[in-house]
């Protein structure tokens, strides 16, 4: 086994730009006047499209060269639900309905991700941006009263750092590459 350091704990996500990021903020701090909890800081606010989990830093280039082979979208996410997760204490914000585009992407992504060797959780697909941890939730789902259009231009790989502040991201990749 490698040490920790040469280890990381990963996944590819959807990360907002900071108008959408803000207005996602703005939804958790509403939210958060209901359910209290811990709100997410604004610039850690993604959503999770394949959790890879932890694997030696040596893989992150397959991980990478994986990314390069799904067509990269663009997508428009009609962020319109406020849901409850009440056994996590999680309260999030995303879709009614993945849409095909979405679950398309996904798909291609964890395809590749298996066809490099990398064994990935088969959980059903629930895509969600948590905005408040801790809460005071139930379960259930209610429609924003202001829905957000998210326009989805690429996908990114980041590295989970946990801190004593709560997780620390750092993005590895991004796509189209740059
Ligand atoms: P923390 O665990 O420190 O509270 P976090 O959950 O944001 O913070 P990670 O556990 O590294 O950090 O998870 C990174 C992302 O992957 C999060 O969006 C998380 O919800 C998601 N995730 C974590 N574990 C899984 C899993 N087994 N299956 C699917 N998604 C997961
Ligand atoms: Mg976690």
């Amino acid at each position: 086994m490698a040490a920790e350091a040469e280890r990381a704990r990963v996944f590819f996500a959807l990360w907002p730009g900071t108008t959408t990021a803000e207005s996602l903020a703005h939804i958790a701090s509403e939210a958060h006047k209901r359910f209290a909890g811990r709100l997410m800081r604004p610039e850690t606010l993604h959503l999770t499209l394949a959790f890879v989990g932890t694997i030696e830093r040596t893989r992150i280039a397959d991980l990478v060269a994986a990314g390069d082979r799904v067509r990269v979208p663009r997508i428009e996410l009609s962020i319109d639900t406020l849901g409850q997760w009440q056994k996590k204490h999680i309260v999030w914000a995303g879709p009614a309905e993945p849409g095909v585009a979405l679950v398309s992407l996904v798909e291609s992504l964890r395809a590749e991700l298996e066809e490099a060797g990398m064994a990935l959780e088969r959980r059903p697909f629930v895509p969600h941006v948590t905005l408040l941890r801790n809460a005071d939730c139930d379960t259930g789902r209610n429609a924003l009263a202001c829905p957000l259009k998210w326009q989805v231009n690429g996908f990114v790989l980041v590295e989970s750092r946990l801190q004593s502040t709560g997780a620390g991201y750092e993005v590895l990749a991004r796509w189209p590459r740059q």
